[in-house]
């Protein structure tokens, strides 16, 4: 794991950079943001370590120009702020988490190693492939501008496909992802959601392949 830390406080960030290259996490050190913006632009990171006071600006900005890229790294905010609204501010900024100091480092750890197991394309707050813009958050998809109408289980199996978008997903995976334990699963209605959810998806350029015995793959049809 590669981390970004963004922290002005030298003791801190060096008492920090410590223990985590201690327990083989890579880290690279920010004092400001103009710094953790350079870093951004020359690394991928899996996870940023964000303090909110910093000597040009507020760490929050950060985030919005974070989501943004294509598979935007997790987001840990680290910050003497810790009233309650202080901390929704932040989550609700697009913090995957917040942290408030004093904090015990084996929190931390547990923190970013519980974040970097979520896939980036979560954290990414519209999907973009083909002609389709997908809004993670809202869990609504568009094509040109028009929203489509897709019942539940369309939804489900769309959302699956594209946070997974260019990779297989397997039959028992999209079951898992469509439904419940309690359901009753025929056979069929799984491969009937998909046919519906492609018709639906041609317009967009985009194509459900399906790999007899493997899975279905999402991508711009050839
Ligand atoms: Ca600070």
């Amino acid at each position: 794991m590669r981390i970004l830390l963004v922290e002005d406080e030298v003791s801190l960030s060096e008492m920090l950079a410590t223990s985590l290259s201690r327990q083989g996490i890579v880290v690279d050190a920010a004092p400001t943001l103009e710094m953790a913006r350079e870093a951004l632009m020359t690394a991928e990171y899996d996870a940023v370590v964000l303090d909110r006071n910093l000597p040009d600006g507020e760490g929050l900005d950060l985030i919005t120009e974070i989501r943004a890229r294509s598979a935007p790294p997790a987001v840990v905010v680290l910050s003497a702020l810790g009233a309650l609204d202080q901390r929704i501010d932040g989550l609700d900024q697009g913090a995957d988490d917040y942290l408030v100091k004093p904090f015990a480092i084996e929190e931390l750890l547990a923190r970013l190693r519980a974040v970097a197991r979520r896939p980036a394309a979560v954290r990414q707050e519209r999907i973009l492939l083909g002609g389709l813009a997908f809004d993670v958050g809202h869990r609504t998809a568009e094509i040109g501008g028009t929203v489509l109408d897709l019942p539940r289980r369309e939804l489900l199996v769309l959302e699956a496909l594209i946070l997974r978008a260019g990779r297989v997903v397997s039959r028992p995976a999209l079951e898992a992802a469509v439904y419940g334990y309690d359901d009753e699963i025929a056979s069929n209605t799984l491969d009937s959601h998909v046919s519906r959810l492609r018709r639906k998806l041609e317009p967009a350029g985009l194509e459900i392949h399906s790999l007899r015995g493997i899975g279905y793959l999402l991508r711009p049809s050839s």
